[in-house]
C-alpha cells in the first residue's frame, strides 16, 4: 500500500484527492504540479491516521521504508542531509492536514532534523549561529510541548519553556527584551535549559536522532486529532471523526535569515468584504508561525513591495495564477529566503457572508465560474451573516468610540464584557449577552467564542486566529484594538481613562472595526431594510444589487417553493419582500392572545354549554375575519394555508391565583369555576393530549366559526377584487375519519358563505401530517386530503418520542457521544422521520397523483433539511419569514 506521497520536482498527488491526502496535501501537490516554487516534502495519507488509531497507535510496517525514500527525494532536490553533521542539514516541517481546514486546531513542529551535531553543520553551512540555534531552541520548546507534552500544569500560569526565557533575560539583561535581541550565546544557554526542563519533566532526554523525532512528531500529529479543541471544532462543524487527518512533512525554509526574508499569509481577494485585491500580512524576518500567533503586529502585504519589490511582483503572479487555477479566493502561506519566494500552503479562503456574495459575483463577470457555481459559492447557512442587524445610526452618533481595531468579522453586537472563555460560556448559558474579550484568542477559547455575540483582542492582525474562527462563525469580531489594556487578574479593560469591568456593556462594529462604550441597539441590514423599507436607496449599493442578483439566478435554477410561515399582515409583507410565494402556515391560536380577544377565548373555554360557547365564538368571529382579511390583502392572490386552532384549551387560562382572579372578575363568575376547569384541563402530557383535531372533533362549533371567518373573509376580499386563495388545515390528524368529520364542517360553511355572499372562493382542505399513524395511512387520508403539509416539529416529536420543548436536557449529550450529530429539532432526523415523510408522499400521491406537498416545521429554514425536501419531491418549504432567503437559497442549491 502507498502511504507516502512525494510533491516537488516530482509529484504523485494532485487536487483531486483530498480524502486520502488532506486538503493541505492534495493542494501542495497541485501547486507543485502547476510549477508554482514549493519546498518539496511529502504527505503522508490519512488511511495511516485510521491504521494509527485501529492499532494502538502504532504505524503499518512499509511506512518506514517509503518515508525513508521520501526523505532521500527532498535531499536530492535541496541538495541537504537529514541530520546531516556537515553540509546544509535538511530540516522539516510536520504539519497536520485534514479533509477540511481546521485552523489552528491541530498541531506543527518546525525546525526538526536539529541535534547537537546538525545544529553546528547549520551554523558552518549558513555562517550564521545565532540563526542555527534560534531555530534549534524554537524546534526544542515546540517538540517539548507538542511531541513531549511539557506543558503548564493545572497551577501553573506561564508556559513552562515561556517560564525558562522570562528568567533568563531578567538574569542576564535585568529586563524583557524581545527574542529577537537575544544573541547566539543566549540561545545556546536556553537550549542547555530547555534539555535540563525536558529531562525534568519527562525522565528522558530530549531526542538526538532525527528519525525518533520525525516519528514522534508523526505521532503527535495523529494524536492531536483527537485533542479537545479538534472534537470540540469537528462537532461544530460536524466533521466526522473517522476521516482522520494527514501528516505533511516539508522541508523548511527559512524567513528568519535576516533583512531579506519573511513570511507573510495572504488572500488572493479581500475575505471580509470581498473587494478584488490582494489582502494580508508579513512579517520582515520572521518564521510563518510568528505571522498568525499575533505576538508581533505584522504589516500590511501591499508593502512588501517597497522592502522586497521583486519577490512582491512573483508573489503577484502567483496570485493570479492560482484563482485562474482553483477558480476561487485562495488564502496562502509564503516565505522568502534570501529573496527567493516559496509557497508554502494555499487553500480555498473562509470568507464572511458579504465577501462570498461579492467575490461569486465578480467572478461570474470575470467569467472565472458560471452563475450556478456562484450559487452554490454562498453557504446557505452563513447567508443570514448579510441580513443580520447593524448598529443603529442614530445611537452611534451619540456613541463614545473607546478604539478602532481590525475589522475582522462583520455585523453588529453589544454585549456584556468577559474575559475568559469559561466565564462568558456560563454568562451565555444565565441568558446573558457575551462579549469574548481577549487580548488575543487561541484554539482553546473556541467554546467562548462559540458562546458569545462578538469577539473583540487588543492584539492580532486580520489572520489571527480570533480573525479566522470568527468569520468561520459568522460572528461580529473586532481584532487588535490596540488602545485596549486588558487585566485578566483584575477583571478589567481600560482605555484610557476609562475602566470598565466584567459584565460592563461594551458595542463593537465589525464592518468598521469601531469599538463603543455601552449598549447600542442594533437595525436591519441594508439588504433586509433595502427589502422590506427602502427600496430605492438600496439599489444605489452594491450589496443589494449582488443579492438580488443571487436571488435571479436561484429563482432560475430553485424547483422548490418557499413559503412562509406567517400569522400576521406585517409577517407577511416582510416574507414576500423576501421572496416567498405564500404562506405555508397560519397558526391560528396565535391570534388569540392579542389584546382582550383571550377574554372571549377564554369565556369560550369556560362555557358549560354549546349556546354558552357559541355566544363566545360568536365575540371572537369578527376578530378573526379581520386577521384573515388583512393576510389576504397582504398576499395579492398568494395562497395561504391557515391551520384550525391546534394548542391544548389548557395554555389559553390564566395559571396562577391572581390571573384567575382577575378573570373571574372580567366575566363576572366564581374564581372556583376557573380552578375547575384548570384542572380538569390538567394532562400529564398535554402535547401527547387534548390537542390538535382532538378540539374540534369534541367541539366542532369551533371549527365552524373558524372556517366561517376564513370564508367571509376571503368573499369580502374577492368582492374588492383582491383574490383569496385560502387552504384550510386541519392538523395533528392520525385517521381519515378524524378529517372527514372536519373537511365535511369546512365544505358546509363554505358552501352556505359562498351562497349567502354571491362570491365563488377557490379552496382547498387538506392536512398536516405531523404523527406517524398520518404518515403511515397516508393512502387513505389522501383521500379526502387534498394537500399535505408536514409538521415535522411534532412529527420529530412523536416519531422519537423526544418532548420537543425539554429535549435539550440531554441532546448536548447525545451529540457529544454522537448519538445524533445535531438537534433534530432543528435540522430533519432524514433516516428516522425522513423515512416517515417519504413513506407519506408516497403514498399520499399514490392516492391522488400530483399532490400538493409541502413542510412547515421549523425543518422548513434548515439548510440541510431544505435539501431533502427537494430530493423527497416536495412541493414547497414553509419557514419563518427572516429564514426565507436561506431556504431559496438551500432550494437552488440543492437543484444545481
Ligand atoms: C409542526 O408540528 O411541525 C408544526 C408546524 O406545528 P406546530 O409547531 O404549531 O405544532
Ligand atoms: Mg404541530
Amino acid at each position: 500500500v502507498k502511504y507516502v506521497y512525494s510533491f516537488g520536482q516530482k509529484t504523485d498527488g494532485d487536487a483531486t484527492m483530498r480524502n486520502l491526502l488532506g486538503g493541505k496535501g492534495a493542494n501542495l501537490a497541485e501547486m507543485a504540479n502547476i510549477g508554482l516554487p514549493v519546498p518539496p516534502g511529502f504527505t503522508i495519507t490519512t488511511e495511516v491516521c485510521t491504521y494509527f488509531y485501529d492499532n494502538g497507535r502504532t504505524y503499518p510496517e512499509s511506512l518506514q521504508a517509503q518515508m525513508e525514500a521520501a526523505i532521500e527525494k527532498m535531499e536530492k532536490e535541496m541538495g541537504t542531509k537529514f541530520g546531516a553533521t556537515s553540509g546544509m542539514p535538511l530540516l522539516v516541517a510536520v504539519r497536520s492536514g485534514a479533509r477540511d481546514s481546521m485552523p489552528g486546531m491541530m498541531d506543527t513542529i518546525l525546525n526538526l532534523g536539529l541535534n547537537e551535531a546538525s545544529v553546528e553543520a547549520l551554523t558552518k553551512a549558513t555562517d550564521n549561529p545565532r540563526f542555527a540555534w534560534d531555530c534549534y531552541r524554537r524546534f526544542i520548546q515546540m517538540y517539548g510541548d507538542v511531541v513531549l507534552g511539557v506543558q503548564a500544569g493545572p497551577d501553573e500560569d506561564v508556559e513552562p519553556f515561556e517560564g525558562v526565557i522570562h528568567a533568563f533575560k531578567h538574569e542576564t539583561y535585568g529586563k524583557d527584551i524581545i527574542d529577537s535581541e537575544l544573541t547566539a550565546e543566549d540561545q545556546m544557554e536556553l537550549v542547555s535549559r530547555f534539555k535540563a526542563l525536558v529531562k525534568d519533566r519527562t525522565g528522558q532526554g530530549f531526542p538526538e536522532d532525527p528519525w525518533d523525532q520525525l516519528r514522534g512528531a508523526a505521532g503527535a500529529v495523529f494524536g492531536s486529532w483527537m485533542n479537545d479543541r479538534a472534537i470540540v471544532y469537528r462537532q461544530k462543524y460536524g466533521i466526522p471523526a473517522e476521516w482522520g487527518t494527514a501528516v505533511n512533512v516539508q522541508a523548511m525554509v527559512f524567513g528568519n535569515t535576516g533583512a531579506t526574508s519573511g513570511s507573510g499569509v495572504a488572500f488572493t481577494r479581500n475575505p471580509a468584504n470581498g473587494e478584488n485585491e490582494f489582502y494580508g500580512e508579513f512579517l520582515v524576518n520572521a518564521q510563518g508561525e510568528d505571522v498568525v500567533a499575533g505576538v508581533r503586529t505584522p504589516e500590511p502585504v501591499a508593502k512588501l513591495e517597497e522592502v522586497m519589490p521583486k519577490s512582491f511582483k512573483e508573489l503577484l503572479k502567483v496570485r493570479k495564477k492560482l484563482e485562474k487555477h482553483f477558480k476561487d479566493v485562495q488564502d496562502v502561506e509564503f516565505t522568502i529566503q534570501e529573496g527567493k519566494l516559496y509557497m508554502l500552503q494555499t487553500r480555498n479562503g473562509k470568507r464572511t457572508a458579504a465577501a462570498a456574495l461579492k467575490i461569486s459575483i465578480d467572478m461570474v463577470k470575470e467569467r472565472l465560474i458560471n452563475w450556478e457555481t456562484a450559487v452554490l459559492r454562498n453557504p446557505a447557512d452563513q447567508l443570514d451573516q448579510l441580513l443580520a442587524p447593524i448598529f443603529d445610526l442614530a445611537e452611534v452618533k451619540k456613541a463614545k468610540v473607546l478604539s478602532v481595531g481590525l475589522p475582522a468579522g462583520p455585523g453588529a453586537a453589544a454585549g456584556k464584557i468577559y474575559f475568559n472563555a469559561e466565564r462568558a460560556v456560563d454568562a451565555e448559558a444565565r441568558g446573558e449577552k457575551v462579549l469574548l474579550t481577549r487580548v488575543e484568542t487561541s484554539p482553546e477559547d473556541l467554546r467562548g467564542m462559540i458562546a458569545a455575540e462578538g469577539i473583540l483582542t487588543a492584539r492580532g492582525g486580520v489572520s489571527s486566529h480570533a480573525a479566522l474562527v470568527a468569520r468561520q462563525m459568522g460572528k461580529v469580531c473586532v481584532c487588535g484594538a490596540g488602545e485596549l489594556q486588558i487585566d485578566y487578574d483584575k477583571k478589567t479593560l481600560t482605555v484610557g481613562k476609562n475602566v470598565f469591568k466584567e459584565g460592563d456593556y461594551l458595542s463593537i462594529d465589525g464592518t468598521t472595526g469601531e469599538v463603543y462604550a455601552g449598549e447600542i441597539k442594533a437595525a436591519p441590514s441594508e439588504i433586509i431594510d433595502g427589502l422590506i423599507n427602502n427600496k430605492k436607496a438600496a439599489q444605489k449599493t452594491e450589496k443589494y444589487q449582488n443579492y438580488i442578483k443571487l436571488m435571479e439566478w436561484c429563482a432560475k435554477a430553485t424547483r422548490l417553493q418557499v413559503r412562509t410561515n406567517a400569522d400576521t399582515p406585517e409577517q407577511t409583507k416582510n416574507a414576500i419582500a423576501f421572496g416567498a410565494e405564500g404562506i405555508g402556515l397560519t397558526r391560528t391560536e396565535h391570534m388569540f392572545f392579542e389584546g382582550d380577544r383571550i377574554d372571549a377565548m377564554r369565556e369560550m373555554i369556560l362555557a358549560d354549554s354549546l349556546e354558552g360557547r357559541q355566544k363566545a365564538l360568536k365575540k371572537l368571529l369578527p376578530y378573526q375575519r379581520k386577521d384573515f382579511a388583512g393576510i389576504f390583502r397582504a398576499l395579492k392572490g398568494l395562497p395561504a394555508t391557515i391551520r384550525l386552532l391546534d394548542p391544548p384549551l389548557h395554555e389559553f387560562l390564566p395559571h396562577t391565583k391572581e390571573q384567575q382572579m382577575d378573570l373571574a372578575r372580567t366575566l363576572d363568575i366564581k374564581v372556583e369555576k376557573i380552578m375547575q376547569r384548570v384542572a380538569d384541563l390538567h394532562e400529564f402530557n398535554p402535547m401527547l393530549g387534548f390537542r390538535g383535531c382532538r378540539l374540534a372533533i369534541c367541539y366542532p362549533e369551533i371549527a365552524e366559526m373558524q372556517a366561517r371567518a376564513i370564508f367571509e373573509a376571503a368573499a369580502q376580499c374577492e368582492k374588492k377584487g383582491i383574490p383569496a386563495k385560502p387552504e384550510v388545515m386541519i392538523p395533528l390528524v392520525g385517521f381519515k375519519k378524524e378529517l372527514d368529520i372536519q373537511t365535511e364542517i369546512v365544505h358546509r360553511v363554505a358552501k352556505e358563505v359562498q351562497e349567502a355572499k354571491g362570491v365563488e372562493i377557490s379552496y382547498t382542505v387538506g392536512t398536516m401530517i405531523e404523527v406517524p399513524r398520518g404518515a403511515l395511512t397516508a393512502d387513505e387520508i389522501a383521500e379526502t386530503a387534498e394537500f399535505f403539509s408536514f409538521g415535522t416539529n411534532d412529527l420529530t416529536q412523536t416519531t422519537m418520542g423526544m418532548s420537543r420543548d425539554d429535549a435539550g436536557s440531554f441532546l448536548g449529550k447525545y451529540k457529544e457521544v454522537e448519538i445524533l450529530p445535531y438537534n433534530p429539532f432543528a435540522s430533519i432526523d432524514q433516516t428516522g422521520v425522513g423515512q416517515l415523510v417519504e413513506t407519506a408522499i408516497a403514498k399520499g400521491r399514490g392516492t391522488r397523483p400530483g399532490m400538493k406537498l409541502g413542510i412547515c416545521g421549523e425543518h422548513g429554514g434548515d439548510p440541510a433539511s431544505v435539501k431533502f425536501c427537494h430530493n423527497a419531491g416536495l412541493t414547497y418549504v414553509s419557514c419563518s419569514p427572516y429564514r426565507v432567503p436561506v431556504a431559496r437559497l438551500s432550494a437552488a442549491q440543492a437543484a444545481i
